[in-house]
């Protein structure tokens, strides 16, 4: 049989700071630039997940009694490490999602982001006290969960861990991560650097695999929370089987965005912002502009985003999607449309890319007159595809926009103040944007989407995972047992 020599090492299981010899079962692990298998993942079974939810039950007793103050000193350790290892932790991202190396970057930076948010949870967490009656005190506190697991996609290898690392951990919890078993090489790096910054060992474990682990996760008695990144279908899964087995549960699904174009939008600003939020990642970001609600004659700004599409090329300034089923799945959704009678006014079908030509490419594509019953309008693609839809005024392509299953994003590009704010008050998402292509709330403002782009009470970061990574402690203290009592001691 023919030996390929791997481009990194094999990924491997990270359990009480140890990475463990691999199983019986794996797959590759495939470069979307150029089809090469650049490492293998393990599939997990569930003796795997029980000794990795055995190591982090035995390390939170000590992690958790930890004050938060001197958790966080790792996490200001391990950004600097982030910092320090960012090209290389880039490198690693571009190389097995496909982005581009630019975009790796933001990824990373992300990730720093995130973890500086983590330190300032002392900031954030104190509780509260209040003598309700002479002498009775109420005091209210953030306590840990206990053992933790994170469920990543595919599309941000290394920033999606981060929207749950830090702060779960950093609020005293010890975590199980899985990462997607199409993009696990980032994941051994930063269990790495996590203990590097001197993070106790147990306290961050990997478990890969794929659908059974996920299902073991939902279903081991070991796990009090379960936080889940990924597609709607396994988003509604996911939920329903955690919550059934009594955990808490905040699954994060798929999207599907509109950007409403009014007629006095800047038309530079506005082409440059629609053509970066569609092309960005390949399309590939929950966040990302699938539909363009065009509302009125704005045929000169459509023409403008045609013209900054054509400036970008697959290969040098926009990356590949993840893999051969997605190129072939994005392909079928323009041809579909182009069908039912859309107008494909820039084709990014049948690319190849001149010395990666086994890679997974789709140029940019936009598509004019898609009608909003078309599956194009409606479903997620996933690529960087623009499906323009047509609309009369603001009230049709707020409609529009709140048909939508999904609620993740939602933006307008107008100069109208009084037209941002209906649309703030009015489009069915969690996160709106005004002039803003993609808008993502930064640091300490939440994640997270409405609708079927979420499941479950809280936001995946910010303060609101505060909430969600804690349960609170109610302690009511009488410091004077000799004094008068009255109804509320
Ligand atoms: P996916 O749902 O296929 O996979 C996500 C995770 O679930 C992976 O770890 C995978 O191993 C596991 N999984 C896959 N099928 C499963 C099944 N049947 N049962 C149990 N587990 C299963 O998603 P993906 O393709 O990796 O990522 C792309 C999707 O993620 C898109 O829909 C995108 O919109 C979404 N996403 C959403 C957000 C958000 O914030 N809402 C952010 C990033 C990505």
């Amino acid at each position: 049989m023919e030996t390929i020599s791997l481009k990194y090492p094999e990924v491997k299981n990270y359990v009480a700071g140890r990475f463990i010899p691999n199983g019986k079962k794996s797959m590759d692990v495939i470069s979307p630039i150029n089809g090469k298998i650049i490492s293998t993942v393990p599939l997990s079974s569930h003796d795997d997940l029980d000794e990795a939810v055995k190591a982090a039950q035995k390390a939170f007793p000590s992690w958790s009694a930890i004050p938060i103050k001197e958790r966080v000193q790792v996490f200001y350790r391990y950004k600097t490490l982030l910092e320090k290892h960012m090209m290389e932790l880039a490198e690693l991202v571009r190389e097995e999602n496909g982005k581009t190396l630019d975009e790796a970057k933001a990824e990373v930076e992300k990730s720093i982001e995130l973890t500086e948010f983590a330190c300032s949870l002392p900031q954030l967490i104190s509780g509260e006290l209040l003598e309700v009656s002479k002498g009775v005190e109420c005091r209210v506190e953030h306590k840990p969960l206990g053992v933790v697991a994170s469920i990543a996609p595919f599309n941000f290898p290394n920033m999606v861990p981060h929207w749950t690392i830090p702060n779960a951990i950093a609020l005293g919890n010890c975590m199980i991560l899985k990462p997607s078993e199409q993009v696990p090489v980032s994941s051994n790096r930063i269990a790495e650097l996590l203990k590097e910054a001197g993070l106790p060992d147990g306290v961050f474990n990997i478990v890969n695999g794929d659908r059974e682990i996920v299902e073991a996760i939902c279903d081991h008695p070991g796990i009090e929370a379960v936080s889940f990144v990924g597609s709607t279908k396994v988003a509604k899964i996911v939920y329903k089987r955690a919550t059934s087995n009594l955990k808490r549960c905040v699954a994060l699904g798929g999207a599907k965005n509109h950007l409403i174009v009014m007629p006095d939008a800047h038309p530079d600003m506005t082409a440059s912002n629609v053509t970066a939020s569609m092309s960005g990642c390949a399309g590939q970001r929950c966040m990302a502009a699938s539909a363009m609600v065009a509302v009125g004659n704005i045929d000169s700004i459509i023409q403008k985003i045609c013209d900054e599409a054509k400036k970008i090329v697959p290969g040098k300034n926009l990356g590949s999607v993840i893999s051969k089923e997605a190129k072939e799945r994005i392909e079928r959704y323009i041809t579909e449309a182009e069908k039912a009678g859309a107008k494909i006014l820039v084709d990014g079908r049948n690319r190849k890319v001149e010395g990666n030509e086994n890679g997974f490419y789709v140029g940019p594509t936009v598509i004019d007159f898609v009608t909003p019953d078309m599956a194009i309008a409606k479903e997620e693609v996933f690529g960087p595809v623009l499906a323009i839809i047509r609309a009369k005024d603001l009230d049709e392509a707020i409609a529009i926009e709140n048909s939508s299953d999904y609620g993740n994003a939602a933006s307008v590009f107008t100069q109208s103040g009084g037209i941002a704010r209906q649309v703030m008050e009015r489009a069915s998402a969690g996160m709106i944007g005004v002039n803003v292509g993609v808008p993502v709330p930064r640091e300490p403002f939440s994640f997270g989407g409405w609708n079927e782009s979420k499941f479950g009470v809280c936001d995946i970061t910010g303060k609101s995972s505060i909430e969600f990574w804690t349960k609170l402690k109610k302690t009511t203290v009488k410091w004077n047992p000799e004094g008068k009592t009255n109804w509320m001691s």
